[in-house]
């Protein structure tokens, strides 16, 4: 278990380059989920904490955007190694507070390096343009500037690297930031006021607040001085927020819910089929945005693909994350768990089959069993709703346009993935399907090279990739005239 006296669990907020409690004292216990035993408190801020740490991003955004691009650069090289360095005891917390396997977090706490890296590297290549005139005596400059006070709100699945897709490129462009980390996993976010303190990032420039989210949600909404918000969440709170914003006219960037589909055809290879769904679906116990929510298999294949999927599923081993061997963590928390059952009654009482798994696991508390539920028809709750959890019902289709239409028949559009041995029928559907993010013969597609993103109600805008930096830059039309040439 680590210790409190861990240099990164930090129990405070960070705003203006100094550690402080909330104005009333007040806190939020965090707890394990593979205990349910309290890890420790954050402070449960509201709005004056919030409102400081925007006047202390703001402060600090006079000076950080007139930073050179190399200096930001190399600060940014700085974080990664700090954070690779310290890649251990990063992963250890985040474990602790949200659940996840080691594997998985030492993964996670990669990936948010290489976003930095990633970023640092963008930030030199934020061009601008020189525009062939149409006056012969005047030029045209289109230049990018930084946005301003950009504010994060993150969620608790995935706590270091949803916040590493928003800070990297904020801090790049010269942003600064105001951070909301999620109430359930607030050390891995707090985490990151630590190391940016440590390689030296200039007082003001990132900033942290835990505590209600509400209050903390208003103050950003509402407040002027703040330019953008970028969220990572539930659609439901996503859209209240761009509700809230456009009071103010804030740029946002949205990254919401997802319904992934995963369409296996007659043609595919099953065994490598079967391998991806493993990583699509049960990657983070099921808790991922892009996790696999229906999976439409073709009546050639179904039985074949069941078979080996519950197979496989029922070799996983489950336990408490900081575990040797351990690949399914538990669920965040209860109510995870009693949302995930509602989804296997639902099912069964409408004719769907449970072939492997289907209740709390044996380890108690919030471990619950990977399970595949076979049968499942579109008038179950999986067709509509994100399961967040480690169940996979398996859909029968007779013919690609049904699978294309049953795929898109849902109000987000993330990711998406499918198997096909049939080289047409990959681009015919890949074109078919309305997502922003497409897996054909691959489960895990997620790379800090390739724009993030969803379309219709999954979101707005893309982070990583070269696209990634655009949405914390505005862009400026300069025509310099009476040159007189
Ligand atoms: P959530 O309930 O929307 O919470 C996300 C964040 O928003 C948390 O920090 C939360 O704070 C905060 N929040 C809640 N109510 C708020 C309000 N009124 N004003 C301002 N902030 C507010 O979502 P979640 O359950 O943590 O995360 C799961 C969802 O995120 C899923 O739908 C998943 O698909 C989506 N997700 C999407 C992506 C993507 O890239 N598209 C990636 C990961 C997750 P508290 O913790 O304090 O409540």
């Amino acid at each position: 278990m680590l210790q409190k006296t861990s240099q990164f669990m930090r129990e405070a907020n960070f705003i203006g380059g100094e550690w402080v409690k909330a104005d009333s004292g007040a806190t939020i216990d965090v707890t394990n989920p593979a205990t349910g035993l309290k890890i420790g408190t954050v402070p449960k801020s509201g709005k004056a904490e919030t409102r400081r740490a925007i006047e202390a991003a703001e402060t600090a955004f006079h000076s950080w955007k007139k930073t050179s691009v190399l200096e930001r650069h190399k600060l940014l090289r700085k974080l990664h190694d700090a954070i690779m360095d310290n890649q251990q005891s990063l992963a250890e917390l985040l474990t602790m507070e949200q659940g996840k396997s080691l594997t998985e977090a030492k993964g996670e706490i990669a990936i948010s390096a290489a976003y930095v890296l990633w970023f640092a590297e963008e930030g030199r290549r934020a061009y601008g343009d020189v525009v062939p005139s149409p006056w012969a005596d005047r030029r045209i400059l289109v230049t990018k500037e930084p946005t301003g006070v950009v504010a994060a709100i993150t969620p608790w699945n995935f706590p270091s690297s949803m916040l590493s897709r928003k800070l990297a490129p904020a801090l790049a462009a010269g942003c600064t930031t105001v951070v909301k980390p999620a109430s359930q996993t607030p050390y891995s976010g707090l985490a990151w006021g630590a190391l940016c303190e440590e390689v030296g990032f200039p007082k003001g420039v990132v900033n942290i607040v835990t505590g209600s989210a509400g209050e903390i949600g208003d103050e950003i909404c509402a407040n002027p001085l703040v330019k953008k918000i970028t969220f990572t969440g539930s659609t439901e709170v996503g859209k209240m927020l761009m509700a809230k914003a456009a009071a103010t006219v804030k740029k946002v960037s949205m990254e919401l819910g997802g319904n992934a589909p995963f369409l296996v055809f007659d043609d595919a290879d099953v065994d490598r089929a079967v391998e991806g769904a493993m990583v699509a679906k049960y990657r983070n116990s099921g808790q991922t945005c892009v996790c696999t929510n229906r999976f439409f298999v073709q009546a050639g294949v179904y039985d074949a693909f069941v078979e080996k999927l519950a197979e496989a599923s029922r070799k996983l081993k489950v336990g408490p994350g900081l575990e040797d061997g351990t690949q399914q963590g538990p669920l965040i928390d209860g109510k995870a768990v009693e949302k995930v059952e509602e989804f296997v009654s639902d099912a069964t009482a409408k004719g769907g089959r449970v072939v492997t798994g289907g209740k709390r696991h044996a380890l108690g508390g919030s471990f619950f069993e990977p399970t595949v539920i076979a049968d499942a028809k579109p008038d179950m709750m999986f067709m509509k709703e994100e399961i967040f959890g480690p169940i996979a019902p398996v859909f029968k289709f007779e013919t690609e346009e049904e699978a294309v239409r049953l795929a898109n028949d849902t109000e987000f559009g993330l990711a998406c993935y499918f198997y096909t041995g049939n080289l047409a029928r990959a681009f015919r559907v890949m074109e078919g399907l309305k997502y922003g993010m497409v897996g054909v013969n691959e489960g895990l597609i997620t790379t800090v090279e390739a724009p993030f993103g969803g379309v219709k109600e999954s979101g707005i805008g893309r982070e990583g990739g070269h696209q990634g930096i655009e949405d914390y830059l505005d862009t400026k039309y300069v025509c310099i005239g009476g040159l007189g040439i």
